[in-house]
């Protein structure tokens, strides 16, 4: 794992000998409130030799860890590292969240003519790093707590953190049929912004009735000669000002009532065309598609967690107080918790809530 060392300059993270002066001096600290008790006779040397190395081990520890780059955990990057708490970030294999595979951000405050999600991404991201911030491709793969002990597998490296804050969001969800696996990145996919363009002049669908679905399906509407919208109700769920657009656009036809049962690729191995079924009518059809854009919704991403702190029935993070969990210096923000509101200025605000959570909770343990 690629990361800069714990503790030191937050504006130089990575420099080692300011690490080393600090663990140095901090060790002479401790050697004196060492000798001291074991002097008295009031505590045995084992005792005192254990909290001399739990002294020792808080200094490598780091002070906090963030998982997840999208709005929340950028949110809290920003937070923590101007608290001088020079927060380690794991980016995870996707950065940024799902705020880098979206188009224009109209409802971001702040950006009157609305700003690309990718670039308010990188915008959040610079902002942090220049408060010192450090960044790593890790992913949280594992997660141990123990009254006050929080431990993160970061790939496969176990970390030792005093704060902990979960902002890893939620994955694009996908319908579970046959050859899901095998077709995805072959004309299967949940990301216009990302594959759109590879669909010129060819008829492809988006499934869905939600925000997403009608983001995507006006993008695809650049490339593609044809965008079929696959809904399974008559009405879509998307704001009114995204559904009147899609419903104004002629390249995009709406099919309602209507589920995707099966795809089917050619030859090669491409998707081809799409099994449809009316829920209403019961009729089954083909309609040929080059591309299937999946916009259902979103799983959060809590496998690293599971069992270890409080979920809902979908695996939603439980929360309370906007940001704790159950687990002292755990703490928790963005999509990961939160099945209602799901918007990017939502998690920027519990990012940021976790963040001053996280600060405070330090400062206690300091005292
Ligand atoms: P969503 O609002 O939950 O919509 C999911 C859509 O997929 C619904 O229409 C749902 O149908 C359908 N669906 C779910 N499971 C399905 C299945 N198994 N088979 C077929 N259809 C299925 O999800 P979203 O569109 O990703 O939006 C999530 C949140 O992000 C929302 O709060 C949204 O407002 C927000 N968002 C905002 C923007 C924006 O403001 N620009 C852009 C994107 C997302 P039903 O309608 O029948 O439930």
């Amino acid at each position: 794992m690629d990361r800069a060392a714990p503790s030191g300059d937050a504006t130089n993270a990575a420099s080692p000998p300011s690490f080393s002066i600090e663990v140095a001096a901090a060790t002479t600290a401790r050697s004196t409130f060492v000798r001291e008790p074991a002097r008295c006779g009031q505590m045995p040397v084992r005792l005192a030799l254990l909290a001399h190395l739990r002294g020792m081990l808080s200094l490598l520890m780091e002070k906090v860890i963030i998982v997840g780059s999208g709005c929340a955990g950028l949110s809290a990057a920003i937070y923590a590292a101007r608290a001088n708490l020079n927060p380690l970030v794991l980016e995870g294999r996707q950065p940024g969240g799902q705020l880098s595979t979206t188009t224009l951000v109209e409802n971001y405050p702040g950006f009157p003519d609305g700003i690309d999600g990718p670039q308010l991404i990188i915008n959040m991201h610079d902002q942090a790093e220049k408060f010192g911030a450090r960044f790593s491709y890790a992913e949280a793969t594992g997660l141990e707590l123990d009254n006050k002990h929080v431990r993160i597998k970061a790939d496969d490296e176990w970390l030792e953190t005093q704060a902990l804050i979960i902002a890893s969001g939620a994955s694009a969800r996908y319908l579970g049929l046959e050859n899901e696996d095998k077709l995805i990145g072959h004309g299967l996919t949940s990301c216009a912004t990302c594959d759109g363009a590879f669909y010129k002049n060819v008829p492809v669908c988006v499934i869905g009735g939600g925000d997403s679905a009608a983001e995507e399906s006006l993008f695809l509407t650049r490339f593609a000669s044809k965008v079929y919208l696959i809904h399974r109700r008559d009405k879509m769920r998307a704001s009114k000002i995204m559904a009147d657009r899609v419903l104004a656009n002629k390249k995009i036809e709406p099919i309602w009532n209507t589920v995707v049962t099966k795809y089917i690729p050619d030859e090669k191995g491409e998707m081809r065309a799409v099994r449809l079924r009316n829920v209403k009518t019961k009729e089954e059809r083909e309609l040929a598609v080059a591309c299937v854009f999946v916009a259902i919704g979103h799983d959060p991403n809590t496998k690293a967690f599971a069992g270890k702190l409080d979920a809902d029935r979908e695996g939603y993070l439980i929360a309370k107080n906007l940001a704790e969990s159950k687990h002292p210096g755990v703490f928790i923000a963005g999509d990961v918790a939160d099945r209602v509101y799901k918007q990017a200025v939502t998690a920027a605000g519990t990012g940021c809530a976790a963040a001053m959570d996280a600060e405070r909770y330090l400062s206690e343990l300091e005292r």
